[in-house]
Formats: C-alpha cells, sequence, structure tokens
C-alpha cells in the first residue's frame, strides 16, 4: 500500500520542537501520557460496544500491554480498544487538538520566554508527542473498531510524518517508540527495563481500571541482559493495582496517587490545587472524588468547553463531561463521580430527569463551594489563586443558584479603593463603612484603571469612602440579582442620586434649594440641547474636579451592560 507524507501544522511542529529538545524535566511521564490513552481508547471501546450490539468487536478481554526490546531499543504500548480510522488518525495525531488558533501559538511564544512550557504541554493535550521526549522516531499502528482496515503514522518528531493503509492490523492501538541512545541525556532512565517499566507504571497509573500487563522477555535470552529483571516469568504481569482511588478511605491513599488520578482526567500536568472527596450513603449511594485545578483553562468562556467530570456506574467508566454533575458556574472542576445505583445504559436524556442526579448535583454544589470557604481560611493563598482563576465564573453561581447564594457572596472578593493589591470580601468592606454609610458602593467598568478615573469617583474619593471596583462583565449583572449583603444595599456609584450626605454638613436643603433656582435657566438650557439624548439634567453633589458626568437611572442598564448585550446581539 502506498504510503503518503504530510506536514504537521505549525503550531504541532513548534511544540514538536519543544518535546525533542525538552523543556520538561520529568521524562518518565510520557508512559503515563501513553498508559492514559490506551484507556481513554478501552473506555470508548466499551461504552460503543454497550450501545451498539451489531458492532463486530472484541471485547472478552481488555488491556494494556506494555513490551520493551533492548536489542532494537523499542518501547511498545498495545491497546485493544476503540482505535482510529485513517482520518482520525490525520485529524488527532497530526494536529494539535483544539490549536491551530492564534490564542495558542500566542501563548506557546510567551512560555517559551518565560521558559515555562510545562502547564502548556498539559493544556493543548499533546500527551502522545511526549513520547518524542525519550523517543526519535515513534510509529502508530491502529485499526478502528469495526473496521476492516488499518493505518500505520510514523515520524521522527521532525516535520513530517507518514500515513499508510495497512491491511492486516490487530483492533486496538499499538505505539511503537524507538528510544533515543541512552547516553543522549542523563535524565533518560533505560525504558528496556523492566524495573524502570514497573515502576513508572506504579508511581502514575495505578488506579487505571484496565490491566496493565508486561509482556515477558522471551525465554531464549535474546534479551539476556534483562534475564535476571525478567526471571522466568512467563506469563504477563499485570503492573497496577486497578484500584478505584474514589472508593478507598482517605488514609490509604496519597496526594500524590490523587494527583495523578487529576492528571489522567483532565489531561493537565500540573497539580491541582484541592482535592474533594464525597462518599454518600442510603438509598443512593454514589463516591465523588472532585479536584479545583490550579489554572483556568483557555477556553473556560467558549460555547464548547468540555467539563470534566466523568460519570462511573459501580467502577464502569459511562461518560466523560456529564455536565449534570454539577452546574455551569463550577464547569471547572474535574473528577469522578461514580453512582451504585445507575444503569449502564444510562444516557443524558435520563440523568436530566432523574431526580436523584439532581439531588447528587444539590449536594456535590453545597460540597465544592463550602471547600472554596474552609480554603479562604485555611489557605489564604490557596484561595487568592483560586479566585483570580476562576472568580469570575464562581461569580455566575450568583445570579443563577439561589441556594448557594450567601455562601457564594461569603467567598467572593473584589478589588476595592482600600487597596491597590489585596480584594476584600464583602463582610470586611461591611466593617470598614463610615458611620452613617447605608450601602456598598460600586462601580463596574472594563479596568480598574478605567473606573478610578471616572468622574463618578471624585466625590467618594474626596469623602474616602471605599469603592468596590468590578471588571468582570458578569459582575454587570450579579449586583441587581443580588441586591444586598447582610442588610446593606449594593449601589453603583454611576446610578441615581448618590446621598453621600450631610455628615459633614457641606451644604444645608436651603442652600440646595438655593443653588437649584440660580442654576435653573442652565440646567434647562442643556436639557434642551441635549433634547431625547438625557431625561434630565441635573445639579450634583458627587462631582469634585469634573464639571458633569452622565448617570444612569437606579434601575437603568449601565453603559458597560449596554455594550455587553449588544456584544451578544441582544
Ligand atoms: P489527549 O489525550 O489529551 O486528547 P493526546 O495527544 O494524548 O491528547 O491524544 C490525542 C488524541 O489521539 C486522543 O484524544 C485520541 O482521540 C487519539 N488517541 C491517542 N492515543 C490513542 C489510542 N491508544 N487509541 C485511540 N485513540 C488514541
Ligand atoms: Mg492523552
Amino acid at each position: 500500500m502506498s504510503t503518503e507524507t504530510f506536514e504537521f501544522q505549525v503550531e504541532a511542529r513548534q511544540l514538536l520542537q519543544l518535546m525533542i529538545h525538552s523543556v520538561y524535566s520529568n521524562k518518565d511521564v510520557f508512559l503515563r501520557e501513553l498508559v492514559s490513552n490506551a484507556s481513554d481508547a478501552l473506555d470508548k471501546l466499551r461504552l460503543a460496544a454497550l450501545r451498539d450490539d451489531t458492532l463486530d468487536v472484541d471485547v472478552s478481554d481488555p488491556h494494556i500491554e506494555i513490551e520493551t526490546d533492548a536489542a532494537s531499543r523499542t518501547l511498545t504500548v498495545r491497546d485493544n480498544g476503540i482505535g482510529m480510522s485513517y482520518d482520525e488518525v490525520g485529524r488527532l495525531i497530526g494536529t494539535i487538538a483544539n490549536s491551530g488558533t492564534a490564542k495558542f501559538a500566542q501563548e506557546l511564544r510567551e512560555a517559551q520566554e518565560e521558559a515555562g512550557a510545562e502547564g502548556l504541554i498539559g493544556q493543548f493535550g499533546v500527551g502522545f508527542y511526549s513520547g518524542f521526549m525519550v523517543a526519535d522516531e515513534m510509529t502508530l499502528l491502529t485499526r478502528r473498531a469495526g473496521e476492516s482496515q488499518g493505518t500505520r503514522w510514523s515520524s521522527r518528531g521532525e516535520g513530517t510524518y507518514t500515513l499508510a493503509r495497512v491491511d492486516d492490523a490487530p483492533q486496538g492501538t499499538t505505539v511503537t517508540l524507538h528510544l533515543k541512545p541512552a547516553d543522549a541525556d542523563d535524565q533518560l532512565h533505560d525504558y528496556t527495563a523492566d524495573r524502570t517499566i514497573k515502576e513508572i507504571v506504579k508511581r502514575y497509573s495505578d488506579f487505571i481500571t484496565w490491566p496493565i500487563r508486561l509482556v515477558p522477555k522471551a525465554a531464549d535470552g535474546a534479551t539476556a541482559e534483562a534475564g535476571a529483571d525478567a526471571g522466568t516469568a512467563t506469563e504477563p504481569e499485570t503492573l497496577n493495582s486497578m484500584k478505584a482511588l474514589w472508593a478507598r478511605s482517605r488514609d490509604e491513599v496519597s496526594d500524590d496517587e490523587y494527583h495523578e488520578l487529576y492528571k489522567h482526567i483532565s489531561h493537565d500536568w500540573r497539580e491541582p490545587l484541592e482535592t474533594v472527596r464525597l462518599q454518600a450513603e442510603g438509598t443512593f449511594e454514589y463516591q465523588a472524588l472532585l479536584f479545583l485545578p490550579s489554572h483556568a483553562p483557555h477556553d473556560l468562556y467558549n460555547q464548547n468547553y468540555q467539563r470534566g467530570v466523568q460519570l462511573y456506574v459501580k467502577r464502569v467508566f459511562i461518560m466523560d463531561d456529564c455536565e449534570e454533575l454539577l452546574p455551569s458556574y463550577l464547569r471547572f472542576v474535574k473528577g469522578v463521580v461514580d453512582a451504585a445505583d445507575l444503569s449502564l445504559n444510562v444516557s443524558r436524556e435520563i440523568l436530566q430527569q432523574d431526580r436523584h442526579i439532581r439531588m447528587m448535583q444539590r449536594r456535590l454544589t453545597k460540597k465544592v463551594v463550602s471547600t472554596v470557604k474552609d480554603m479562604m481560611t485555611a489557605a489564604p493563598d490557596r484561595y487568592a489563586t483560586f479566585w483570580r482563576e476562576f472568580g469570575a465564573v464562581l461569580k455566575e453561581g450568583l445570579l443563577t443558584d439561589s441556594d448557594n447564594r450567601d455562601t457564594l457572596l461569603a467567598v467572593s472578593s473584589f478589588a476595592s479603593t482600600h487597596s491597590a493589591d489585596e480584594p476584600t470580601t464583602l463582610k470586611s468592606y461591611v466593617e470598614r463603612m463610615k458611620v452613617g454609610q447605608d450601602a456598598v458602593y460600586y462601580l463596574t467598568g472594563e479596568s480598574r484603571q478605567s473606573i478610578e478615573n471616572s468622574p463618578h469617583m471624585e466625590a467618594f474619593r474626596a469623602k474616602g469612602i471605599e469603592v468596590l471596583l468590578l471588571t468582570d462583565p458578569v459582575d454587570e449583572v450579579w449586583v441587581d440579582a443580588v441586591g444586598e449583603f447582610e442588610g446593606k444595599p449594593l449601589r453603583s456609584v454611576a446610578k441615581g442620586e448618590v446621598d453621600l450626605g450631610g455628615e459633614d454638613g457641606e451644604k444645608t436643603d436651603g442652600e440646595r434649594e438655593k443653588q437649584g433656582e440660580e442654576y435653573a435657566g442652565l440646567l434647562g438650557w442643556m436639557k434642551e440641547q441635549l433634547g431625547q439624548d438625557v431625561k434630565e439634567v441635573r445639579l450634583s453633589s458627587r462631582l469634585t474636579v469634573s464639571p458633569a458626568c452622565i448617570v444612569s437611572d437606579a434601575h437603568d442598564l449601565t453603559p458597560a451592560l449596554e455594550n455587553m448585550y449588544r456584544a451578544m446581539g441582544q
């Protein structure tokens, strides 16, 4: 069959360069990535077979196999999972998922500048390419379940890869790495040694729910020097315990083990910020192991953002991205929920209507929100990171989740004129309120600077009244929906009449009235000139330097919100 040569996409090529001249010091993780892909492929096969019983596939012994050969310096990871079609190989392996965007190229450049490409590697799902940290050539042979023809992909990780159709490929995927010379790099372990493979699998992939087997070396000693390692074993040895971490008690599992599960689920290479466990017993039993990531993914606001809570039923993987388990404002949470009493055939439609699922969602939501609350006091630094990364998303909950609104308000923090860099909670704001101040003041805008330059701020600055500086688009809407905090109304400094009144007794009512009469002519003239563009022109006590400013009625949309709606096409 003919072999065709293709060029990698620009972004893929850049990334491969990063891999080959690897920035990542821990090269062992390439095996974790390949095993993770193999495990996903087995999950998908199981599901496909369950959904379609006419599918011609072998699901009798799903497993992952690792085979090494010191003489030819190869390492092979094989699975009998779903496999890929010719087109899929080109699409999934020849490009970088979710990339091709300007954003990607830009982040890649930035990451290179700060020599921190590690995070990027995780974010863009380049797991497969990590093989090039240890290999100078990779080959992938695959056949999609139900199809008769297979595909061979091969590349040296430079500019090109080849694709060929093959007739005799087994179902599933076999990835073969031709390992770099042992002395190429002192961080390279000997990946042909059984002991090394066992250690790496135990360390990173122990919880994988499918067996990971090490193929014994041939007895006649083609690889004699590894003989001591292999012993006399002829049966493949299963290397992982396959124990579901969420089903084990907290003290049996190390933080590292939890973190490896997180990395497998999230495709993120970084540690999570927080682990959340929940074991519900009773009539509807389930276990949940959820993670708060340490970085917001770049596509969190995309319409087709993939959530990351997987649903299992009695240890059997059912689906990725189960939207019914958490509300949209917690879409950044990753993890596993394993429910004992659902059918293996459960569909999205059923999940949407199931009363138990709704109860589960409520309980999981409470648990996540209370974890954030605990973090605030127990780990302020981590809370600060969390808020920086996810605060804007969490605030969507102030609008949509009235059950948890109070807790969400309590865990929210905001930039404020009180401090240039430390955000404040509403509680601290209220504690600092001046005698006689009866509202929590805020102003929304595009940036801290633009808000601070607003003429609306003048009187507040002059009087030393603290103002919250709200710059996220969602701030425009939740403040109105929430309305108050602990009995204190939330009031925009740009709306309605602000009474910064009298405690310093600048002007009496009489004086104001007199002033009103004095300026009546000017105000009338201005109203005439501005016509339909304004509702009213009035004297204000809110300005100290600027001669005039535009104010909305208390219940009108702010200009920024009008812009937002307009941008959304409404
Ligand atoms: P990710 O796993 O984050 O999606 P990878 O680079 O690891 O990124 O893999 C890219 C894609 O290639 C996977 O999403 C999957 O669709 C496909 N793939 C990789 N390895 C396998 C495999 N062993 N079997 C089936 N598909 C695979
Ligand atoms: Mg992967």
